[in-house]
Order: structure tokens, then sequence, then C-alpha cells
């Protein structure tokens, strides 16, 4: 992927390490919601049954630590102490998210709507957000309430090593993933998820939540057609964001932590669904084959 090509996004912000128990604000500019904040987001979603605090993240569990396994400790040290936010992973993550605003602007534009990029925090170990505090355990996520895309680069470690979907393609379908959340949101698509999900069980609930990260999955393959237009892919990038889509599904989780799947509790859909509709996003460009919702089979 040339992503050196892609426009550099201003809207990151890069909280750097806040260590393990840190709050990840640091000085910088990072969300302070006060008791008064929170009791507004609590106020409006009781007015309006809806629950904004509600994470959107790319894995179901979240991406959990390793398996200790994973982490061998030779010569008798510990785990070594997280590096900083590379400078690598941060220019390629604001790159592509630059890529996305001006691929959705576009798309908002020809639908006759105005796309309002979200902010993306880059942070290590934890951070808060309106969504609550999150930590390494919950892995990328979107935030509904304050429209914003939480990455903690050590997730691009994880999906390497833990996943086995390594590339700056796999990287990049998991900020187009988030991007896809966002673009949810303004579509007024997940305001509809919450309304409807309030009302029902927790498996009824859980396979709209599928239908929801699917077309996430199909939006983050919108995004690539359009880089692929413009020849900004190399070779293998679409099987190494097909890779990652399979990687991330809820089958191949839980078979991986527990042996035995569960297709009830599947909240983002297995690896074969997950392939399938960023394919389908992949293959036309068009927001119009993503309607996982309308979608008989998923
Ligand atoms: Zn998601």
């Amino acid at each position: 992927m040339r992503w050196g090509d892609f426009r550099r996004s201003d809207n990151i912000e890069d909280r750097g390490d806040a260590g393990p128990s840190g709050g990840g604000a640091g000085g910088g500019p990072g969300i302070r919601l006060g008791g008064g904040a929170i009791v507004v987001v609590v106020i409006a979603s009781l007015l309006f049954g809806v629950n904004p605090l509600e994470m959107l993240d790319l894995v179901s569990g979240g991406g959990a630590p390793a398996p200790q396994q994973a982490t061998p400790a030779p010569g008798g040290y510990g785990p070594a102490p997280a590096p900083p936010v590379r400078d690598q992973a941060r220019e390629m993550v604001a790159h592509v998210l630059g890529d996305t605003e001006d691929t959705w602007q576009a798309i908002f534009k020809a639908r006759g709507q105005r796309y309002v990029p979200p902010k993306l925090v880059l942070f290590r170990g934890s951070t808060r957000s309106a969504c609550g505090r999150a930590d390494a355990a919950v892995g990328p996520f979107y935030c509904p309430a304050d429209r914003e895309v939480y990455l903690d680069t050590a997730f691009f470690d994880e999906l390497t090593r833990r996943f086995g979907a390594p590339g700056d393609f796999a990287q990049a379908y998991v900020v187009a993933h988030e991007v896809g959340h966002h673009v949810q949101n303004l579509m007024g698509i997940m305001g509809k998820f919450d309304a409807q999900s309030q009302r029902m069980d927790a498996r009824s609930r859980n396979a709209l939540s599928v239908r929801l990260e699917l077309q996430a999955d199909c939006f983050a393959g919108v995004w690539g057609h359009a880089a692929q237009r413009r020849n900004l892919l190399d070779a293998g990038d679409v099987e190494e964001g097909l890779r990652a889509a399979a990687a991330v599904g809820d089958d191949r989780i839980q078979r991986q932590a527990r042996g035995a799947v569960t297709p009830d509790s599947f909240t983002h859909g297995s690896s074969a669904q997950r392939v399938r509709w960023f394919k389908a996003g992949f293959d036309t460009g068009d927001v119009r084959s993503c309607d996982t919702f309308a979608a008989r089979e998923r």
C-alpha cells in the first residue's frame, strides 16, 4: 500500500504512552469528562432511549492480551516494556485516515450530504473516552458519543502475532472499519440500531450487532476500492485485508480462546461473513452493496 501518497489527516491526536494505569491525558488535549458531562450523557440516554456510551470495537471480547506463551521472556527478563507509539504507525494511520476522509467526502457529496470526519485518538495502554475508559483489552473502537476512533497501536502488533494478519493494509482495514462505524453514525444507521436493539433479547441483539459490524467491514472495503482505483495498493494488499477480516471473525476467536464456537453469541460475524462483506464493498465501491440489514443471508 503506497500510504505515503495518501493525504495526511490532521484529525489525529497522539496521547502517547499512558502506561498500564495512566489516564492518557498526560497534559495533552485529551477530552476530560467531568461529572456534569457524564450526567448529561446519562440523561440524554434516558431521554432518547439510546445508549450513547456503547463502544464499537473491532473484535468480540476485545483485543485481550495474548496467551502467555506469546510473550517469551528469554534470559529470565519479564516482558519488555511497551515501546512508545511508533512514528511509522502513527504516520501510516494519519495518511490512511486522510484517505478515508477524501473517499467518504466524495461519497457523501454525491448523496447530497456532508461528511464530517471523526477524530482519531492514538493511545498506548489506556485512555478515556466518552464511552468510558479504554484499555488495551478493548482493542480498537469507535465511540459514537464523542464521534472519535480510538486505537492502541499495540493492537497492530497483536494483529500480526496473535491474529496472524500482518501488513500495512491489514492495519488500514482496522482504521477503515472504525471509520465505517463513524459513517454509520452520520448516516443515522447507528441511531436506528440503538433504538431497535434496546427492545431486544440478548440473542436478537447479537444478531443485529453482527449486521452492524459486517456493514462496517463492507464500508472498509468501499474505502479499499477507492484506494485501488487510484493504483495506491500493492499486489498482495487485498489478500492482507481479507486475511485480517478472517482473523477477527468470532468463530476463529472463540475457537482459539475456548476451543468451541457458540454462534448465538457472535457479535461481529464469522470469518467467512467478515471476508464476504469486506469483499462486497471492495469489489463494488458502492455503499448500496453494504445493506447488511436487508440481506437475508449474512
Ligand atoms: Zn466494529
